[in-house]
C-alpha cells in the first residue's frame, strides 16, 4: 500500500506491507480454506456460497471483503479462486488509472474468473462507472469516435466474479457497495489464532519454535497475521544469532523488547499518541485531525492502522466529540487517573475542534 507520509514505513508493528515482507509473505500465504486460520464466520459463509456456485456451475457472486490491512483479504481472494478452480487477476484501485485500463482487464477475463481489486475505494469516478454495468449485466459500454459522430457500443463480458477489498465499507460509494452480493468483515485475530499462524509459518520457514515462544509473539502482533509473520522472521534472526536458533518465550521477549515493542505490541508511536491525549488534553476528547497532526500521520492512517487495535485493547473510545483515553490506557502507560467532571476546558476544546 502506498504510504502518504509519517512513520508507517519504519514501524515493525505496521499492518501495511513493508519491503522486507516481500517473497516470504507470498510463500506463507495459505492456498486453501482449510489452511486459513480463524475468521470462522466468514469462512463458513464463503464455503456455502462456493459450494452453491460450483453446483450450479455459475460464477460466484461479487464479494466485498473489508477490515484493517494485513488480516488476509488478498489471501482469501486467492483461496476463493483456488476453491472455485478458476484464475485470478490481481490489481488495485490506484493502479487502474483510466476507464480504458479497466475495460482492457475486463475483456481479458474468462468465464468464472476472479478479478481482485485491492483498495477498491480508491477507484476514480469514471472507472467506477464502467464497473456498474460490468458487475450487474456483465456488459461494457464503450464510446466509439469523438464529437457528434460518437456512439456507444455495448460489449458482452464473460460472467466473472469481482472481489473487492477495502479497509472500511464507509469509504465506498453506495452504488458500488450495493452491487456486491456478499459483504464480509474480517476481524482482528485472537492471540491463540495468531499463535497457530506463527507455528504454521515457522514450519514453512523451517524454524523451531516452542508454543510459549509463538504465544509471546502472538500477543504482540496486534491481532494481525502480517505483523505476526514479520515479527516471527525478526525473532528467528535474533534466535539464530543470540541463541541456538530455537524460538522460546524468553528469546521472543528479548528480541521484541529490543525493537521497542511492548508486551501488548505497542510501540513508541502508539505511546506518543496516547500520551498526547492524556497529557495535553487531560484524556480527551480530541478530534481526529488534531491527533493525526500530533504524530505526523494522515487521519486515514490513524483510523485504519492505529486505532483498530487500540480500540480492541479498550485503550481508546470513539465518542461523537472525539477520541478519549480510557482508565485502562492510563494504567498501562503508568499515569494516575483522576476522575474528572465534564469540565469546561474539555468542552471548549471540543468546540475548537469541530
Ligand atoms: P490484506 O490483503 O488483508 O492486507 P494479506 O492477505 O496480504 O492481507 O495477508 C497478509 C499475510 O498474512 C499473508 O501473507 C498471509 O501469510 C498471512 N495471513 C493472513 N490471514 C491469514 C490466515 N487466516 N491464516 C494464515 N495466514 C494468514
Amino acid at each position: 500500500m502506498p504510504i502518504e507520509q509519517g512513520f508507517e514505513e519504519e514501524r515493525i508493528v505496521t499492518s501495511r506491507t513493508l519491503g522486507e515482507d516481500g517473497d516470504v509473505e507470498y510463500s506463507l500465504r495459505p492456498k486453501v480454506l482449510g489452511e486459513y486460520i480463524g475468521q470462522e464466520k466468514v469462512k463458513e459463509n464463503l464455503t456455502v456460497y462456493i459450494e452453491a456456485a460450483k453446483a450450479r456451475r455459475e460464477a460466484l457472486d461479487h464479494v466485498l471483503l473489508y477490515g484493517p490491512p494485513g488480516l488476509g483479504k488478498t489471501t482469501l481472494a486467492g483461496i476463493i479462486a483456488n476453491e472455485m478452480g478458476v484464475s485470478i487477476r490481481v490489481t488495485s484501485g490506484p493502479a487502474i488509472e483510466k476507464a480504458g485500463d479497466l475495460a482492457a482487464i475486463l475483456t481479458s477475463l474468462s468465464q468464472g474468473d476472479i478479478l481482485f481489486i485491492d483498495e477498491i475505494h480508491r477507484l476514480s469516478r469514471s472507472v467506477e462507472e464502467i464497473l456498474y454495468p460490468a458487475m450487474e449485466d456483465y456488459s461494457l459500454d464503450i464510446i466509439l469516435g469523438k464529437g457528434p459522430g460518437a456512439h456507444s457500443v455495448r460489449l458482452d463480458l464473460p460472467k466473472f466474479t469481482l472481489i473487492g477489498a477495502t479497509t472500511r465499507t464507509g469509504l465506498l460509494t453506495a452504488p458500488l457497495r450495493d452491487r456486491f452480493g456478499v459483504i464480509s468483515r474480517l476481524e482482528l485475530y485472537t492471540p491463540k489464532e495468531l499463535s497457530e499462524i506463527i507455528i504454521r509459518s515457522a514450519d514453512i520457514l523451517g524454524t523451531k519454535i516452542e508454543p510459549a515462544g509463538a504465544m509471546e509473539i502472538a500477543r504482540r502482533s496486534r491481532g494481525t497475521p502480517r505483523i505476526a509473520n514479520r515479527m516471527l522472521k525478526r525473532v528467528r534472526d535474533f534466535a539464530e544469532v543470540k541463541g541456538d536458533g530455537i524460538i522460546t518465550d524468553k528469546i521472543a521477549d528479548e528480541a521484541l523488547s529490543r525493537m521497542e515493542v511492548d508486551k501488548l505490541g505497542l510501540d513508541m508511536i502508539d505511546r506518543k499518541m496516547m500520551m498526547f491525549i492524556i497529557e495535553n488534553f487531560g484524556g480527551g476528547p480530541v478530534g481526529l485531525d488534531t491527533l493525526a497532526a500530533s504524530i505526523g500521520e494522515d487521519a486515514t492512517t490513524i483510523e485504519d492502522v492505529y486505532e483498530p487495535y487500540l480500540l480492541q485493547l479498550g485503550f481508546l473510545n470513539r465518542t461523537p466529540r472525539g477520541r478519549m483515553a480510557t482508565v485502562r490506557a492510563y494504567e498501562h502507560f503508568g499515569v494516575n487517573y483522576t476522575e474528572k467532571p465534564d469540565d469546561s476546558a474539555q468542552q471548549s476544546i471540543f468546540h475548537l475542534e469541530d
